[in-house]
Parts: C-alpha cells; structure tokens; sequence
C-alpha cells in the first residue's frame, strides 16, 4: 500500500465544475479526538412513533408491505413536510429574486420494524423490497402530481448525517424542479455523449471492472490467467457494481451503479433488485469493518422525469451515491465548494476490497 503523501486537485469526470482537493497528509495532522456520537442501535425503543406498536402515532400508511399481518416495511405522510400541495403562494412580486412555488410532496419510508437495525444487518430480501417499494411510491408520485419534475429518494442514517428520529427511515421528497445536482449530471453526461457516443458512466464503470489476462510462460510453455481488478472496483453482482469514485468528495464514498446502461431508476425489475440488494449489503458489510459504526447519507439519482427526458436515455446513468459523514465540512469546504478528502481514494478502494467476507 502506498503511504506517500497526495495532494492534488481531481476534477470530477461526470461533471468537471466539480472538483476535490485529495490531501492525505492532512489526515495525519494532530487533532483531538473528535466526540464520536454513537448510533442508537436498540431494536425496539417504547417512546419511538416508528416502533412496532406506535402505528398510531404516525399518519395512516399509504403503502405498506406486507399488505397484512405484520408490516416489514410502512411509508407514512411527513408530518413536518419540507414540501406540500396545500396551497401557499409566493408573497414576492418577482424582480431580480426568483420564486418557485414550495409546491410538492414528502414522504417518509419506515425502512424496518426493528428501531436500529442497520442496511448491513438487514436481510437481502428486505433490501430488495425495500427499493421495489422506493421505486412504487415514485410511480405512484410521478402518476398524481404531474407537476412534478424531480424525485429525490434519501436517507439519513445516524446523528453525523443528519438524522433526527433515530429509527432507520428514508425519506422521498417530490420536488418542482430538479435540483441541480442532478441536472448538472444530466447536462454534462449528455455533452460526453454528443462528443464521444458513449455514457460516461458505462466508461466509468468499464474502467472500474476487473481485467482478466492471460500470460503464456515460453519456458514452461504454461498459460496463466491474471486477474487484477480495477483501481476504483469495490464489490459487484450479476447486475450491479459499486465503486469508488475517482474523485471522491467523502473518504469512503461509494457509488453502486447497473452494469447494463440504465437510465431511469423505475425501469429496473426485481431480479435486478434483489441483485442491488446483494451488492449492497455486501458494501456495506465492507465499510463496516473498515470504519466501523458506519453513519451516512445515500441518495438515489435518476433521469428525471421531464418532457425530453428521452433525450437523456443514452447519456445519463442511475445510480446510488453512499456518502458515510466521518466529518463535517469545514468552512473552507463551504465557501470554496472544493471538498477535501484526507484519503487517497484507489487506498481507500484497496482497504474495502481487501476485507474477506464471511
Ligand atoms: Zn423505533
Ligand atoms: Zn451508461
Ligand atoms: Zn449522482
């Protein structure tokens, strides 16, 4: 493994206004230690509206699954919801500040009954029901609210991402425009496609995938197979592959992403989920040994569903973005938009792959 120091500025491949500042030997540095704020892992907590037996504490499902007996997973209204469709217009008289109307809808999606399981922890089945339920309730969204243009499937888990109810939840929020991260994704992967014919993210993941050679020894006369995976490879499936971005803003990011070219999330079927489900219980297992008490935002990023959204078929890519919080942006971070990583990622993609699963 290499310990010599980096520090160097890696501009994204997807989108090149991104870049981040990969500087290990900042890692090094002194520092105390941080409070670590533990993740609350007990099974069931009496006091919590999400537990089994608090049903009532929460608005009526409007899926949940299965449809009787004990439920595994419930998708509830936000009772706090960041966006809504009850009707509060824009008190400005547009100028120079533009408004767009707060309009849409938030869901939120109890992922388990029990309180602090974690994905790791959970079985592959759940997982693959759990996505097939993500990609029904966007259905179900899309088809109602034909105002909206984005959906933005997410979940927080543990205090360091962000999460205020300790029950394990995702969260889909149907937005009135698409945000920019995703539309800076989808504007760049087009302009790749229109100079290259090809999807970046398929070029990505090409890169990415073992590469298996065969060497023939003239002395012996005996063939030999190699086989040496790519830099940024982490863990794959038959259908889908995660890997470690190259320019990865937090130290162990990691995206999962079909192998075939998919663009739209909702396309997906569930042979393939059961597949994603594998392929990230597996990761996750990974970076759990390696950091340990993993607490993370992942949030899914998808075509969005936009008239000449077919215009991005061929060019954009779905994928899930697992983004574990070891720290908290520092104000430079925030006022530059250049993140910084203290690990080199082909490192941190060399200490997942290494660990032997059981
Ligand atoms: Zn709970
Ligand atoms: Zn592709
Ligand atoms: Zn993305």
């Amino acid at each position: 493994m290499t310990t010599q120091n980096v520090r160097e500025i890696r501009i994204d491949p997807i989108v090149p206004t991104r870049s981040v500042l990969i500087s290990t030997a900042r890692g090094k540095r002194p520092r105390k230690d941080e409070p670590s704020l533990p993740r609350d892992v007990s099974e069931h907590e009496e006091t919590c509206p999400f537990c089994l037996g608090n049903e009532h504490q929460t608005p009526p499902p409007v899926l949940q699954s299965p449809a009787s007996g004990q439920w595994e997973i419930r998708v509830v209204e936000n009772l706090y919801p960041i966006l809504n469709d009850d009707p509060i217009v824009p008190g400005l008289i547009p100028g120079m500040q533009q408004v767009i109307e707060g309009y849409g809808h938030h869901e939120i999606i109890i992922d388990h009954s029990n309180h602090g399981i974690a994905l790791h922890q959970m079985s592959k089945q759940h997982l693959a029901l759990l996505f097939s339920v993500y990609q029904e309730r966007m259905q179900f969204l899309y088809q109602t609210y034909p105002r909206v243009r984005y959906i933005l499937v997410f979940k927080n888990f543990g205090k360091a991402a962000g999460g205020s109810i300790p029950h394990t939840h995702s969260q889909i929020i149907a937005m009135p425009l698409v945000p920019h991260n995703v539309q800076d994704e989808v504007e760049c992967s087009r302009s790749f496609y229109d100079k290259t014919g090809s999807c970046i993210f398929c070029t990505l993941i090409d890169e990415a995938l073992p590469l298996e050679t065969t060497s023939f020894d003239r002395s012996s006369g005996e063939k030999h197979q190699n086989y040496q995976p790519g830099n940024y490879f982490i863990e794959q499936g038959k259908h889908f592959i995660a890997i470690k971005p190259f320019a990865s803003r937090y130290e162990w990011e990691i995206h999962i992403l079909p192998l075939k070219h998919q663009s739209n999330f909702l396309y997906a079927t569930d042979e393939e989920f059961n597949d994603l489900a594998g392929v990230l219980k597996r990761t996750m297992t990974r970076l759990e040994a390696v950091i340990g008490e993993v607490q993370y935002n992942y949030f899914l990023h998808t075509v969005p569903h936009v008239k000449n959204s077919t215009d991005s078929a061929l060019s954009f890519h779905w994928h899930l973005e697992i983004c574990p919080r070891t720290s908290i942006p520092s104000g430079f971070e925030l006022g530059s938009g250049l993140f910084v990583n203290t690990i080199n990622p082909e490192e941190a993609a060399l200490q997942l792959r290494q660990i032997n699963l059981p």
